[in-house]
């Protein structure tokens, strides 16, 4: 069979060889195994999905939310001689019946479906009177209710496993951190699946985060500098913001077009075909913008706001650069992002346990921001690659930061998680470190303890600070059921023996940094 796949490979898609994994996630599939590939965009998963469904009997069905690509997937497809078709809520009652007239007489090799439409009884009693070659759930991510582009409709997948026994399922994503990765398992029942993960690093993607101080102005700057004639995205949190850059970028003689939910379904779509068309184009948009926008020649994205996570920052910047040329991750941030996110964090209706995930979430993330050492080797090192040496290709990298020498806050504070038995989170480790005594405190023995008040030299601010990046650089980690409780991880060993020393990133005094003023 995998030789039959080998010769589908060349004969149907004209490639020589299969990338990394694909062979054996496409064997896995043939033999009627579950598999979860997460692999970064660009890494060629749709070949993992289309291959197995053209060598094994019946059609293929994929799960994809983003209908608008549905139409240019299939004629891709049609151009290599598939025999492709989709169903979903754009279409016409002819067309929908053609294709479901299509697939009753077995004259088609792969089926896109919304997953709103698989929902359906109509689309399920259809699906049960044909032979299905395999489930492709794609933009497997959106299972994920922590994540920011949840789907409801994606939670009824799980029931694929039952109605159709047999037929072997692939989730696919290119985002997924290892919380993401086990939800995914287990929300779609993937409990079977083998799981592969490659390679998160985007090698021509060139990461910097720098200190907010007049963020259109400094955006400008760069614009002008590295990218006049270039395309680009550029992301802000809110609609508002979205509108008011655009507009001011356009000011300015730069082509820029805003793209938010708020806008009318027509402009939207119209935006997004010029960005897609037209060469030398900036679109300002929210988080609304990009699944699935395929432009190979994005030059740079910038963020004028702080995404709340590390997966939502490298699913944005991983827009940049898929044609493998060199690109431009750019992101200006300050304290007042973070005072709004967790504003809108704690403001929010969620349940206690989501907004402790988001929190962490967002924590990962600012420790990304402050990193004094690679942004690469910590953006991979979450996603749970740690072999990387440092890039030369991230501002760290190649700007070195304020330091200070903070071997022995960290040991301190290594020790104190220690200590007190790896089982709470990080204010209360910081009440230990700083002697703040309370009932817990006094309950739980904690102030006999050799490490309580050692470390009264540091504010809690500067102790959250270390924390922050401790967690970060993964000296720490947290407990992903419970409630941000820290555990040492094995990175510490040479910390606290001694072997090593460790730099930390002196945070910026917010009050010089909001009176500074550029001339101009
Ligand atoms: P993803 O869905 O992971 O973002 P795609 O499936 O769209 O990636 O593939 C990205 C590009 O890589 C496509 O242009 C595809 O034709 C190409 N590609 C995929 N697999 C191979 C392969 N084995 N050899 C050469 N090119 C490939
Ligand atoms: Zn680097």
């Amino acid at each position: 069979m995998i030789e039959r796949a080998r010769q589908i490979l060349a004969d149907v898609f004209g490639f020589e060889s299969f990338r990394h994994p694909q062979e054996a996630v496409v064997e896995t599939l043939i033999n009627g195994r579950d598999a979860l590939v997460v692999m970064p965009t660009g890494g060629g998963k749709s070949l993992c999905y289309q291959l197995p469904a053209l060598v094994r009997e019946g059609c293929g069905v994929v799960i994809s939310p983003l209908i608008a690509l549905m139409h240019d997937q299939v004629s891709a497809l049609s151009q290599l001689g598939i025999r492709a078709g989709c169903l979903n809520s754009a279409m016409t009652l002819d067309e929908l019946q053609q294709t479901e007239a299509a697939l009753r007489n077995g004259q088609l090799d792969l089926l896109y479906v919304a997953p709103e439409r698989l929902q359906q009884p109509r689309t399920r009693q259809l699906l049960s009177q044909c032979r299905v070659a395999l489930f492709a759930i794609d933009e497997a991510h959106c299972v994920s209710q922590w994540g920011h582009d949840f789907r409801p409709e994606y939670m009824q997948l799980n029931e694929l496993r039952e109605l159709f026994p047999g037929v072997p399922r692939i989730a696919l994503t290119a985002t997924a951190d290892a919380r993401t990765r086990q939800e995914i398992i287990d929300r779609l029942a993937l409990t079977d699946a083998a799981a592969f993960v490659c390679g998160f690093d985007r090698p021509n993607i060139r990461y910097r985060i720098g200190q907010k101080d007049r963020a259109r102005e400094q955006l400008l700057r760069f614009i002008r500098d590295e990218h006049p004639q270039d395309v680009g995205v550029v992301y802000c949190l809110s609609r508002k913001r979205v509108e008011e850059t655009a507009a001011w970028l356009c000011e300015r003689g730069f082509n820029a077009l805003p793209y938010h939910a708020g806008l009318d379904a027509k402009l939207r779509q119209h935006h997004q075909h010029r960005f897609l068309t037209e060469e030398s184009i900036i679109m300002v948009a929210t988080i609304a913008f990009g699944m699935g926008i395929d432009k190979p020649n994005v030059r740079f994205v910038a963020h004028l706001d702080l995404p709340r996570s590390i997966e939502a920052y490298y699913q944005e910047t991983g827009r940049a650069g898929r044609d493998g040329l060199p690109a431009n991750a750019w992101m200006v941030y300050g304290l007042q992002d973070v005072i709004f996110l967790r504003q809108m964090l704690e403001g929010s209706q969620a349940e206690a346990a989501q907004k402790q995930v988001e929190r962490q979430k967002l924590e990962a993330m600012l420790g990304l921001c402050e990193i004094t050492t690679c942004r690469r080797q910590a953006l991979l090192s979450y996603f749970g690659e740690n072999a990387h040496q440092p890039c030369g290709n991230c501002d760290t990298c190649l700007e070195p930061v304020p330091v200070w020498d903070g071997t022995e806050a960290a040991r301190k504070a290594l020790s104190a998680v220690y200590r007190s038995s790896q089982q709470y989170g990080v204010n209360y480790v910081i009440d230990i470190l700083r002697g703040q005594s309370s009932d817990k405190t006094r309950q739980r023995g904690h102030e006999q303890l050799s490490v309580w008040g050692i470390g009264k030299d540091l504010d809690q601010q500067q102790w959250r600070s270390v924390f922050r990046q401790l967690v970060a650089r993964g000296y720490l980690n947290v407990d992903p059921q419970g409630f941000g409780v820290l555990h040492l991880s094995d990175r510490c060993r040479p910390l606290l023996k001694g072997e090593e020393t460790l730099e930390l990133r002196r945070d910026l005094k917010v009050s010089s940094a909001a009176g500074k003023r550029t001339g101009g």
